[in-house]
């Protein structure tokens, strides 16, 4: 398979030093040449890395940075930064930065740092989801509310996380049946009346509802401040 890159890099130069560089070594690069050029890039592509300096015209790689990662953006991200202030390395890694390279480098120390990332990304799929004061993970086979640990089946926290995947969209019942059982639904089981009963149950030890019925289409996962 082919990598994607996003290389974000404002310095002509540089970038197109790297950029050749890196189709060389059979990646395949995209160039983003200021913030907002990087920010349409995150939004509108999925990238198996991303490149990115820190000083940008328009707006500075931390700020996008940032802003990819609270909208959910989970792609690694190895940042550029101009000089080797333990500080600056700190912030970067505090918003979302997966490693950092002090400018200026040399070529095989970026391919090094940009081969460690894809090998770990390789190993551990994002296996963690999460929606409002619910969260899973699914590795570890464990789910919490409010902090609070729950005590689930497997075919709950399957529920679940079906349910934390599709926030606020009405699944049908035949849609979650097809899902969690892997098995087409008869409509006549009760099955997963009784399943979502239990889960409303332990979730609803640790907070408000937050899995509603919607009578004769089946079942939305809601916060109760987003309640229509
Ligand atoms: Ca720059």
């Amino acid at each position: 398979m082919v990598f994607r890159i996003l290389l974000v890099e404002d310095e002509a130069d540089l970038a197109d030093f790297v950029l050749r560089g890196l189709r060389e070594e059979g990646f395949a690069v995209e160039l983003a040449a200021d913030g907002p050029q990087a920010w349409a890039a995150l939004k509108g592509s999925a990238w198996d890395l991303v490149v990115l300096d820190w000083w940008l015209p328009g707006e500075d790689g931390l700020t996008v940075l940032k802003r990819y990662r609270a909208a959910g953006g989970a792609s690694p991200v190895l940042f550029l930064t101009a000089r080797d202030a333990v500080g600056d390395r700190v912030r970067g890694l505090d918003a979302g930065a997966d490693d950092y390279l002090c400018k200026p480098f040399a070529f095989d120390e970026l391919l090094a740092r940009i081969r460690a990332l894809l090998r770990r990304r390789d190993k551990t799929p994002n296996l963690k989801v999460s929606y409002n004061d619910v969260s899973i993970d699914l590795a570890a086979h464990r789910a919490e509310r409010a902090g609070r640990p729950l005590d689930l089946t497997t075919k709950e926290l399957s529920l679940l996380s079906f349910l934390v995947r599709h926030p606020g969209q009405v699944l049908s019942r035949t849609r979650i049946y097809e899902h969690v059982w892997d098995e087409t639904f008869d409509g006549l089981s009760n099955t997963l009346e009784v399943h979502v009963m239990e889960l409303r149950r332990k979730l609803e030890a640790h907070g408000p509802r937050v899995i509603h019925t919607v009578r004769g289409r089946g079942y939305v996962l809601r916060a109760p401040s987003e309640e229509a």
